[in-house]
């Protein structure tokens, strides 16, 4: 469970709301029952139930966990809009494989009529599954999900990573393994970031190497945003010879990126 740093006393912590509620009602805890809990940040435990009253769920920290299961790189993945529910699919897999934030964006082929108005109870429930998601692969950060972005607004970001790489599965498109490796040796020697298998934690202060993935819609990237995002300083990557879906894309893709970062084990 995630609760807020505060919630943390010496040897007891506090859960309450959406958490207690959950594990009063639906886990049907008791006193004496083992949980982990997180602030998804600095500190995580396990810890003995007390009570449980009034919402409220009162527990006592038994062991404090070595953390950190967090990648030495952020990975963002800018998703084209999907069809049906597979944005869900996106955020909740990406996430547990070790996406820092998706950012869904809409482009010239995105089929999905995105309605304006419904976009908050969206991204909260897209927010929900991250948080749900990171909850069950024990990671130490929730995933943010930025609210949807057009063409110009995926480019500014793009602008602010360290590197932004766009599949494509045209023939010029680049090796991914080989950007991920230059774009990782490149921030060893700057000193930022890591390089694959180095101390995970990162020291204090130092930078974790931003890199974007963006992926397109089930039809695929136009020649004109293949230009444009090129001319942004955008390099496009290929994942292969075969054509995959654009939430397998998102997938394979980000595994990729974690696997020669030293993170998959
Ligand atoms: N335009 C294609 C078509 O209709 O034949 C397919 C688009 S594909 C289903 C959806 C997205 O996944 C693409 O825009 C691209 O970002 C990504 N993608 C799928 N396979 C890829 C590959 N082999 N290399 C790079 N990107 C790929």
């Amino acid at each position: 469970y995630f609760i807020q740093p505060e919630q943390f006393s010496a040897d007891h912590v506090k859960i309450s709301g959406d958490d207690a509620h959950h594990l009063i009602r639906v886990m049907r805890a008791k006193a004496g029952d083992r949980v982990i809990v997180s602030d998804g940040a600095l500190q995580e435990a396990l810890v003995v139930i007390r009570t449980l009253e009034g919402g409220e769920v009162d527990a006592e920290i038994e062991e404090r966990l070595p953390m950190d299961r967090e990648p030495s790189v952020d990975v963002w993945i800018a998703q084209s809009l999907p069809k049906g529910d597979k944005m869900e699919l996106v955020i909740q897999k990406g996430t547990e494989i070790g996406a820092a934030r998706f950012i869904p964006f809409s482009s010239e082929r995105t089929v999905v009529q995105w309605d304006a108005k419904k976009e908050g109870k969206r991204l909260d429930r897209w927010q929900k599954i991250a948080k749900e998601a990171a909850e069950q692969a024990h990671r130490n950060r929730i995933p943010a999900v930025d609210a949807v972005r057009n063409w110009k607004g995926l480019m500014e970001l793009a602008a602010a990573a360290d590197a932004a790489w766009f599949c494509y599965e045209k023939q010029d498109a680049q090796e991914l393994r080989a950007l991920i490796r230059s774009a990782l040796l490149k921030s060893a020697t700057a000193g930022q970031g890591l390089e694959a298998g180095a101390d995970k934690s990162g020291a204090p202060g130092q930078e974790r190497l931003k890199l974007l993935l963006i992926v397109g819609p089930e039809g695929g990237f136009t020649e004109r945003e293949a230009a444009l995002a090129e001319e942004a300083g955008c390099r496009a990557v290929s994942l292969g010879k075969r054509i995959l879906r654009t939430e397998t894309a998102a997938m394979v893709g980000l595994t990729c990126i974690l696997y020669e970062a030293g993170e998959m084990g």
